[in-house]
């Protein structure tokens, strides 16, 4: 396998193979995103790709689960994706489900019907970020869709079949907006109906807008009670079921995860635990 610069993926792929399709991230203007900031986007070429698969199916005897990298991958051609799910589907009988990274315009640039026939073809998840629901936030933070694009792109995906699996992040409008972005990143998720949520915890890198505006005092960083606080908020006002949530990244300050609502009650008594026992994770062992 040939790979270009760090290569990421979402903590549930820990164990497929990745295959970088893209290089880079399309958009890469989040001003808290360092992710692809080395990197300028493009699409590999099929016959590259290709040849990584084919390269990787004589050196893994067993792949359970593969990956398609970089930030957003969906957006290559139905054609060309479709090739290389037929080519994994060909080489890797043994594959039980193909992921992809997906941001809300990549879904909203297929048809339903392109999107139901990737599902055929073997896509099994797709992960996309949401990062906060309020409008505002998302403008400042320069992600370039507004909630209304999301929901539109969530349902969208959960109609075709694919699994959906969206991120937030908390503290991703500082202390002014603790309750707009919990009720509103509650509000999307509750239209979408994702089948995984996962909440990460803000942390800033050094090179991003957002890091420099802290560095500056235009953006507070909140504290690991008002991120607790701000996570109560977005779990009581969450209205799901069957949604499996996860707030157990190394960025998080304790450990969450259950399955919505049934466990809704449990969660909130854990962060009502954590803030009276006032005990989180030390800062030096968070991490990205
Ligand atoms: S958060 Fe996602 S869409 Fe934004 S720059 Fe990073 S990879 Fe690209």
């Amino acid at each position: 396998m040939r790979y270009e610069g760090t290569v990421y993926r979402p903590p549930s792929e820990a164990r497929s193979l990745i295959v970088q399709v893209t290089i880079g991230c399309a958009h890469n203007n989040c001003t808290f995103c360092s992710m692809y900031k080395d990197k300028k986007f493009r699409i590999r070429k099929l016959e590259d790709i290709i040849d990584d698969l084919d390269s990787a199916r004589e050196y893994y005897r067993d792949i359970k689960r593969i990956f398609l990298a970089d930030g957003d991958a969906l957006i290559l051609k139905i054609e060309n994706l479709l090739k290389i799910l037929q080519h994994i589907k060909t080489i890797f009988p043994e594959c039980e489900r193909i992921g992809i990274y997906a941001t809300p315009k990549d879904i909203l640039n297929k048809s339903l019907d392109e999107l139901k026939t990737l599902k055929e073809n073997g896509l099994g998840i797709m992960y996309m970020g949401i990062e906060s629901g309020n409008n505002e936030i998302l403008y400042k933070v320069k992600k370039g869709v507004t909630s209304e694009l999301m929901i539109e792109a969530g349902k969208k995906a959960k109609k075709s079949g694919i699994k959906l699996s969206v991120t937030l992040i908390s503290g991703l409008g500082g202390r002014d907006k603790i309750k707009e972005h919990a009720m509103d990143s509650a509000r999307v998720i509750n239209e979408i109906k994702p089948d995984y949520v996962g909440l990460l915890t803000l942390m800033l890198e050094e090179g991003t807008e957002l890091y420099n505006e802290y560095r500056e005092g235009d953006f507070d960083l909140l504290s690991p009670e008002e991120v607790m606080i701000e996570t109560k908020i977005f779990i009581e006002n969450l209205n799901v079921n069957d949604c499996v949530f996860r707030s157990n990244h190394a960025s998080n300050y304790i450990s969450l995860k259950g399955v919505l609502n049934e466990d809704k009650n449990r969660l909130i008594k854990e962060i009502d635990d954590a803030l009276k026992e006032n005990m989180y994770k030390p800062e030096g062992l968070r991490g990205l």
